[in-house]
């Protein structure tokens, strides 16, 4: 063979595929199905399930490809981006050089994350972003004189990334503690914060309103945890105001001042996983604006969900802390730090939604969003629903029948990807509002069809 075949046939796409190809957390031996995605446009995606062409049908993507393409797929200015840095370099190392796409980034991300955030690592994935933000942490700790603090103290139901360090900070029941017990570090888990209160509209019960009383409580507890341990721990990691994929949990903002109050008494770092909730999703640009954190990782939609991406943010003291320790250097380096494709359509990314009304954009979502889903929670076999930012969840009594769920979700218009009892979205930013509602309508259509094949 002298050059890679392609594809035979619509057909052969799908049988390699399930074949050779791992999809995330499947089974080479028994893959679960997968739709091949034939285009791709604003919200939408086409799907086919036979992997041809004409076979695919058009839905509203729910997902946003996991939290990253906020301004929806082929964005003109974004497309223009990538085609306009392709035609003057598409890569070089970043050891020794540097380029006008990773400054004119940096510069960016330090002007938007808050005041004291000012010096950028650029990395290319999220999971290798808290690997070294956890590392600055430690090396922070060593320049400090302190190299016996050297574990995390974090909060139930997070979730970090699937490299091992990142695993290891992760929940230990949903995650893969258990399996890799004597080769993940063991770091100290404190209670997860209270559920944020859910006030509907002009209905606002206080049936499932995190009281003050709740908020004290956990908060004495996560402070009591830290200060069992404080002589050997080196900071706090948790992604801030809502868990993602430990359970998409909104948590109140009043535990971050904690978090932030516990780390300052005890001299710990505190780290803000903003991954999953940056760039506005949870209707603040950073939640790091409400608590300003020590170090900040960004991705995800970094790069409006154009191509892998990272950053980690930290302060000037940190900075001097990590040179003060025996390397005298941040030890970490990967080969294509700061790629010049990924900035250049990174920064046209920040662009569009920082001149765009996102706020509003936002809001409008998040309404529509909690509007329609709060019928769901009468429905048998739903134990709740929740929403924050742009982002809506329904938690089922079981575990979401996956195939069933997402059969009925494209019947109803749009894409989504349950996990354990979850049926969430967080749409791009461009959905209109008839989108939305069709994603709601899925939604819907999946909780029913799962509640169904479960019961
Ligand atoms: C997705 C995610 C990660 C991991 O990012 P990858 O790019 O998948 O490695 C880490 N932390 C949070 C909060 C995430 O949502």
């Amino acid at each position: 063979m002298t050059s890679p075949s392609a594809p035979g046939s619509a057909e052969d796409l799908l049988a390699f595929d399930r074949e050779h190809l791992w999809h995330p957390y499947t089974s080479m031996t028994d893959p679960a199905p997968v739709r091949a995605v034939v285009g791709a446009s604003g919200a939408r995606l086409w799907l086919s399930e036979t992997g041809a062409p004409a076979d695919a049908v058009n839905v509203v993507d729910g997902m946003s490809s996991w939290w990253s393409a906020i301004h929806g797929y082929r964005h003109p200015r974004l497309d223009q981006a990538v085609k306009d840095q392709v035609d003057r370099f598409s890569h070089v190392m970043f050891g020794g050089l540097t380029h006008s796409p990773a400054v004119t980034l940096g510069r960016a991300l330090v002007e938007l994350t808050p005041e004291g955030l000012d010096k950028v690592f650029l990395a290319d994935s999220g999971s290798v972003a808290v690997e070294v933000a956890l590392k600055m942490v430690l090396q922070y700790q060593r320049g400090a004189g302190q190299p016996e603090r050297r574990r995390f103290l974090t909060v139930r139901g997070g979730y970090h990334g699937d490299t091992f360090h990142p695993m290891s900070v992760t929940d230990p029941d949903g995650g893969m503690h258990s399996m890799w017990r004597g080769l993940l570090p063991e770091h100290v888990f404190a209670p997860r914060p209270p559920r944020l209160a859910q006030r509907t509209g002009s209905e606002a019960t206080d049936v499932d309103d995190a009281s003050a009383g709740e908020i004290d409580t956990w908060a004495a507890a996560f402070r009591a945890t830290a200060e069992g341990h404080a002589h050997e721990l080196a900071g706090i990691i948790v992604e801030p105001l809502l868990q993602g994929a430990g359970g998409m949990w909104p948590y109140p903002p009043a535990c971050l001042q904690v978090m932030r109050e516990v780390a300052d008494d005890l001299g710990l770092l505190l780290v803000f996983d903003e991954i999953a909730t940056g760039f506005g999703r949870t209707g603040h640009l950073f939640v790091s604006e409400i608590v300003t954190p020590d170090v900040l990782c960004l991705g995800k939609a970094l790069t409006g969900g154009y191509m892998t991406l990272a950053a980690v943010v930290t302060t000037d003291r940190v900075a001097r802390g990590i040179s003060a320790s025996e390397s005298g250097v941040l030890m970490h380096g990967p080969t294509f730090m700061g790629n010049p494709l990924a900035c250049a359509v990174a920064l046209e990314s920040l662009r569009v939604l920082t001149r765009s009304d996102w706020t509003s954009t936002v809001a409008r979502i998040g309404t529509r969003l909690q509007t329609g889903l709060a019928p769901l929670r009468d429905l048998p076999g739903v134990k709740d629903v929740r929403t924050i930012g742009a982002v809506g969840i329904v938690q089922l009594e079981q575990r979401v029948d996956v195939p069933a769920a997402t059969d009925a979700a494209i019947a109803a218009g749009a894409w989504l990807r349950p996990f354990n009892d979850l049926i969430y979205t967080m749409p791009p930013y461009v959905c209109t509002d008839n989108e939305v509602d069709t994603i709601v309508a899925a939604i819907h259509a999946a909780t029913r069809a799962s509640v169904e094949a479960t019961s």
